[in-house]
């Protein structure tokens, strides 16, 4: 085998709660993930040259600063492969959108390249290299629904939610992931999740429970400057969602729905105004 083609799947946060932060200024987190059907595809094949990257999107770097590239460099060096790689990203997840579009490509790599050159990592061996691009990297590795805590890294699989319909929504305009959590006041903010009682709805796949209680920490801060997420919100909610959040620090915003029909009825009316919008049901990597 000289090549492999990774679907790899975008994320949503069901919540986000921000319970401290480290030494370091890294916040800790407590939020629960879920895998989306919106999927980047990573082609990998193997050469005799260094390490290649191309990518259908202008807005992302075909440089070292890629996560794809960065993850392909630390296997090359970790297990001193005298091969390089030609990596092809097709991007479908938009990008700097809350959703870990780029860090999805990185567990893509990290996955296609351990079959691909049969390094035998196990999925934890892979999480331990993946938290070294980013904090999201762990959690795409192992997918589904997951609580992750300290700064993403710690990860407690959930019992998978299926086929759940949602509606995701990205406003045209761009955050800051460092800004939004710069001006969050950890002590001030008003709501915070309520994780063990989403944990157990989750369990018991009591969807509206869990839907109605979803509740991220960054929201307030994003909305303040940009109240179009609170637009797209109400307008969930008028389309019968049974919850919409904000996923990240935003800026796109998702909605649950009860069945396709509704999901249906408010992407329609969201592509009047919006670009990028799209239709897609929770996905599970373990089934
Ligand atoms: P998260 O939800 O994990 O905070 P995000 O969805 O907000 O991530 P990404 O789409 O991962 O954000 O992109 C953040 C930045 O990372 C982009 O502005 C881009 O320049 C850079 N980047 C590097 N590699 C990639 C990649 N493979 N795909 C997308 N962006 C990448």
């Amino acid at each position: 085998m000289d090549k492999i083609i990774v679907k790899c799947p975008g994320k949503i946060n069901l919540s986000l709660d921000v319970v401290g932060i480290r030494e370091d200024g890294y916040h800790l987190l407590k939020t629960i993930m879920q895998n989306i059907s919106l999927f980047d595809e990573v082609k990998i094949k193997k050469t005799e040259g260094d390490i290649n990257l191309y990518c259908n999107n202008g807005n992302v770097p075909c440089n070292s600063s890629n996560t794809a590239y960065k993850a392909a460099s630390i296997l090359i060096d970790k297990f001193h492969l005298k091969a390089g790689v030609d990596i092809v990203i097709e991007k479908r997840i938009p990008v700097a959108a809350g959703l870990a579009g780029g860090s999805a490509d990185a567990a893509g790599v990290i996955i296609g390249m351990n079959e691909l050159f049969e390094l035998g990592m196990s999925d934890e061996d892979m999480m331990r290299i993946g938290v070294r691009i980013g904090a999201d990297v762990p959690f795409c590795i192992i997918g589904s629904t997951a609580l992750a805590e300290g700064i993403g890294e710690v990860l407690t699989p959930l019992c998978s939610l299926e086929d759940m319909w949602c509606v995701l929504a990205k406003p045209d305009i761009a955050i800051s992931t460092m800004e939004v959590y710069a001006k969050l006041k950890i002590d001030e903010i008003p709501k915070h999740p309520n994780t063990l009682k989403l944990k157990e709805y989750i369990e018991k796949k009591e969807i509206k429970n869990m839907a109605q209680n979803m509740v991220n920490v960054l929201e307030n801060v994003t909305i303040k400057e940009n109240p179009v997420i609170f637009n797209i919100k109400n307008i969930m909610m008028e389309f019968q969602a049974l919850g919409s959040l904000m996923s990240g620090s935003g800026p796109t915003v998702f909605g649950v729905f009860e069945d396709k029909i509704s999901a249906e009825g408010c992407y329609n009316r969201l592509r009047d105004y919006l670009k990028e919008v799209f239709l897609v049901k929770t996905y599970n990597r373990r089934v």
